[in-house]
């Protein structure tokens, strides 16, 4: 770590550093903030001034604010879709690419399907260890779910204590089998955590979870872009059903979505 002097003063540095370059973008084109967004890396960043004619020193410099720049759009773009407690992606990743892969599933006549997983009186662990334990939980049951599907299924972490798992080419039955795994492999680990007290903790958890296929669902053949938010919207609630019950059976099951579901929450 470097001294707090020393930070300011490479930060004061880097402050300069802009401020020179934004004089020299105002004053000659050669330096216009097209470079920044046409260079993909460093590399391409160099090789772009170079062939605009600008000197070695300059390049150096320039290059170092680039880095940075990078950097920061890097972070920025990650926080965007990444959850940053369990590394899973997040609700926006979820909204963003799911409709898509539908669209690719679609198009190759696949069948596909969506799993809800919500963690069982999650409560409890907050109230009974700390919330510090529960973000220790959280981020055991995402490496839990990551290491049990296939590399190409996508888990996302939607929301407090709720996952989603989109699993391509997998029709209902397929996907209610990966979901009892699931439920198994959570039923079974030990998960070990240290709450407010420094206190060492052994318990075991399970979680609820539902599943449907687009082989239950009707219109799947008239999947397109423009219904694409809709159908997907319907998957979900499919799938929330199905959670539900498995909440009023009793918890730790996993029930495949079945059109009764929807007629008796009417
Ligand atoms: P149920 O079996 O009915 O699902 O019970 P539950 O307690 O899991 O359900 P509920 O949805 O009522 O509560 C979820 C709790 O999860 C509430 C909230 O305090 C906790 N939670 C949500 N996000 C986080 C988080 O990021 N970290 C921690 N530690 N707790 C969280
Ligand atoms: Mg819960
Ligand atoms: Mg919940």
């Amino acid at each position: 770590m470097p001294e707090k002097g020393q930070e300011d003063k490479s930060n004061q540095e880097i402050e300069e550093m802009r401020e020179r370059v934004d004089n020299l973008r105002k004053t000659d084109s050669k330096y216009d903030d097209s470079i920044y967004t046409l260079a993909k890396n460093e590399d391409e960043f160099r090789e772009e001034l170079k062939k605009r004619g600008v000197a070695q020193k300059d390049i150096d410099e320039l290059a170092n604010i680039f880095s940075n720049k990078d950097l920061e759009r890097i972070e920025a773009e990650k926080e965007k879709w990444i959850d940053n407690l369990t590394g899973l992606r997040n609700k926006n990743a979820y909204n963003e690419e799911v409709p898509q892969l539908l669209g690719i599933e679609n198009r190759q006549n696949n069948d596909c399907s969506l799993l809800i997983i919500d963690f069982d009186h999650f409560k409890r662990i907050n109230d009974e260890y700390g919330h510090k334990a529960g973000d220790e939980v959280l981020k055991k049951m995402a490496e839990i779910l990551k290491q049990t599907v296939r590399s190409f299924d996508m888990v996302y972490r939607f929301g407090g204590e709720e996952f989603v798992i989109f699993l391509p080419a997998t029709v209902s039955l397929d996907a209610a089998r990966v979901a009892e795994k699931i439920r198994l492999k959570i039923e079974q680990s030990i998960v070990e955590i240290v709450d407010v007290r420094n206190k060492k903790n052994k318990f075991k958890k399970t979680v609820s979870i539902g599943c449907i296929g687009t082989d239950q669902l009707k219109n799947w053949d008239e999947y397109n872009a423009n219904n694409a938010p809709e159908f997907l919207k319907k998957m979900f609630n499919a799938a929330d059903l199905s959670v539900i019950e498995s909440k009023k059976k009793g918890r730790n099951q996993v029930t495949l979505y079945s059109e009764d579901l929807s007629s008796n929450s009417d």
